[in-house]
């Protein structure tokens, strides 16, 4: 029996075998399937996660070089002007400790870091020091992707931060461009539109994805991964709101683990053949089902976010070889990191029936 899911599955994934834009009905049959469904709509988004990843898992890792003080006013942002939330807010951190996270990161069993900092844009003083921290990084660990996230771009930037060794550059669209105004005012959908293609159009690999669980409609969702599409970046991150309280969305919770797991492969039938990266609040929002999350996307991130706390990388690592994938170096060969141990260590019970305290 076929009923309307099953059909727009089976077009979905007609579409993605010719790497095709999905049809916005069958996106929008997707997102209003019920959770009782999850399994087959993960099974399905999983073929072409299979088919380009095979079981690869790429980690990155984040470093928020500056963090808070910023003039931009994005209402889902702990960092942004009005927000009161209990972050660490600091100026830009140093070379060495540079170094010492990127150490903790390749530790960690990263094959990408992000450096990240908080701002409407980078100013040429910005870009100087990022670029020479960058040369720093790459003159110690040759083999590491670099990308940087320093929001909205000029193309000299750009071509300096290429220049520099940067390998790819991040900027999010985030929501809609019909949704954009209700999330920021302080800069557009179509400013954050033209920093992609000005990262592109440098030769920097374009990282550009979205936040969800914000309070935007299902049409939202398909005309943001519509958006994306357009915008044709290689990797892509999917983020789901941490509502830090302080913020205009303090304690907003619109998203279940099945919601997020529905958005992910509507992406994964959006991008077949692209990275698609489990973002910030992967732990908080898929809860006990993160470990699914890995039959669509083929990337995650490790250790903490930017102003919230991550799971511990081991983890992560656990998860990771406990579903069956296997985490990658920079040239995508299998990573030594996270092994499954060989012995296992029991914990006699100490409570309960027969123990002093009961
Ligand atoms: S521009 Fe970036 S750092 Fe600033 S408020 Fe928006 S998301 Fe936060």
């Amino acid at each position: 029996m076929t009923d309307s899911l099953t059909n727009a599955l089976s077009r979905l994934s007609e579409a993605a075998s010719a790497l095709k834009m999905p049809d916005k009905s069958d996106a929008l049959t997707l997102l209003a399937s019920r959770d009782e469904r999850i399994l087959e709509v993960v099974l399905s988004a999983s073929h072409f996660r299979k088919k380009y990843f095979a079981n690869k898992v790429k980690l990155n890792y984040l470093v928020n070089l500056k963090s808070g003080f910023c003039p931009e006013d994005c209402s889902y942002c702990s960092q942004a002007k009005h927000s009161e939330a209990d972050i660490l807010r600091y100026p830009f951190i140093d070379t060495e400790l540079l170094i010492k996270e990127v150490e903790r990161g390749i530790a960690n069993g990263a094959a990408r870091i992000c450096l990240v900092a908080s701002g409407r844009g980078p100013t040429e003083r910005d870009v100087n020091r990022i670029s020479e921290m960058v040369r720093e990084v790459k003159a110690n660990h040759p083999t590491i992707e670099i990308c940087t996230s320093l929001g909205l771009l000029e193309d000299s930037h750009a071509q300096q931060l290429k220049s520099a060794g940067v390998f790819a550059y991040n900027h999010n669209l985030n929501t809609s461009s019909e949704y954009y105004s209700k999330i920021c005012t302080t800069h557009t959908y179509q400013d954050r539109e033209d920093t992609v293609k000005k990262a592109k159009n440098s030769g920097l690999s374009p990282c550009s994805g979205a936040l969800f669980g914000m309070g935007e409609s299902d049409i939202d969702i398909v005309n943001l991964a519509e958006g994306l599409y357009t915008a044709e970046p290689e990797s892509v991150p999917v983020n789901f709101l941490l509502p830090f309280e302080g913020t205009p969305l303090s304690g907003f919770a619109a998203l279940t683990p099945s919601r997020c797991l529905s958005i992910l492969s509507l992406m994964r039938f959006y991008f077949p053949d692209k990275e698609i990266r489990a973002g910030a609040g992967r732990e908080t929002h898929l809860r006990s089902l993160q470990a699914l999350s890995l039959y669509v996307v083929n990337s995650i991130f490790v250790g903490d976010y930017l102003t919230s706390t991550g799971q511990p990388g081991e983890n992560d690592m656990e998860m990771i070889r406990d579903a069956g994938f296997m985490p990658v170096t920079p040239d995508g060969a299998e990573s030594t990191s996270g092994r499954i141990p060989q012995s296992v260590k029991v914990e006699s019970r100490k409570r309960g029936p027969g123990a002093r305290i009961v």
